[in-house]
């Protein structure tokens, strides 16, 4: 027999979490965990999910019908529901908007893979999602093509959502992304990503099959270990000397600064003093 307090209580401590984190702005983002088959727990729409209460929490049907609740339902449950639909061992959903991992899709850019043991280990590929207007049954239908083979997901320019058995285990995927792209991100400013090597990488798949947390979909689907491995790969002498004096400031100035960089704008710079002075 579930205990549906005990469920509530841990749906709030969930939203309180995505709030402290900045993973969800005043109302944004949303929660759930199914207490059989056919029936979910959702959390209201229009509260900010820092300070749920657990009678906030509504109670839906597998068709999206509310049943219990004296606030109304998220219209953003429908993408829940698709995924418990799909995948009977899913017992929560997290949907929130964390701003490193969302950046990634607003870039137009897939996160990249082969960077952090964790991130193999736990995640594997990272999906991004086709955008759709969030709320209807469009919306709800772009993770179809996902939900068997990840437990998180990138909403194109919206967020993320994630997937598990426990209210606590959906929320922990979503936290682990979102550090992974804050590091990404943090990298490619100093400079550059460096990679674990592929074998190396096989290494954790090996590791990660042993600790019995599943086969990586990279290896039944015969896919790529290494997405995106173009990420990351910092100012190379080719992008910066082809452009104009001024993207050659600029590149230089933003990425990390070569003898070659710094000779050429120490050069641009003396040449301008020059004409400036004639
Ligand atoms: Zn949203």
């Amino acid at each position: 027999m579930v205990n549906e307090f005990k469920l509530k209580q841990e749906i709030c401590e969930v939203g309180r979490k995505i709030y402290a984190k900045g993973f969800a702005a005043a109302n944004d983002g949303n929660i759930s965990c199914r207490i059989d088959k056919n029936t979910v727990l959702c959390t209201p729409t229009m509260v900010s999910k820092g300070f749920l209460k657990p009678d906030d929490i509504c109670t839906v049907q597998i068709d999206g019908k509310q049943i219990a609740g004296r606030k109304k339902r998220t219209s953003e449950v429908l993408l829940h529901l698709e995924i418990y639909k799909q995948v009977p061992e899913v017992n929560a959903v997290v949907h929130c908007h964390p701003p490193h991992a969302t950046a990634f899709s607003v870039a137009g850019e897939t996160i990249p893979t082969c960077i952090l043991p964790e991130v193999e280990v736990f995640l594997g590929t990272i999906p991004t999602t086709a955008y759709e207007t969030p709320g209807a049954q469009d919306f709800a239908n772009t993770i179809l093509p996902f939900v068997q083979k990840s437990k998180i997901a990138v909403l194109k320019n919206h967020g993320t959502v994630s997937w598990g058995e426990t209210v606590d285990r959906a929320y922990w995927w979503t936290e682990i992304l979102d550090a992974y792209c804050r590091i990404l991100l943090l990298a490619k400013q100093i400079g550059r990503v460096e990679r674990i090597s592929e074998p190396k990488v096989e290494e954790l798949l090996d590791l990660k099959e042993r600790f019995g947390i599943g086969v990586d979909p990279r290896r039944l689907q015969n896919a790529d270990l290494c997405v995106n491995t173009e990420f990351g790969r910092g100012y190379d002498q080719a992008s910066c000397c082809s452009k104009s004096p001024d993207a050659t400031i600029e590149a230089a100035a933003s990425g990390p600064w070569s003898d070659a960089d710094m000779e050429r704008v120490v050069q641009e710079i003396t040449d301008r003093i020059m004409a400036a002075a004639k």
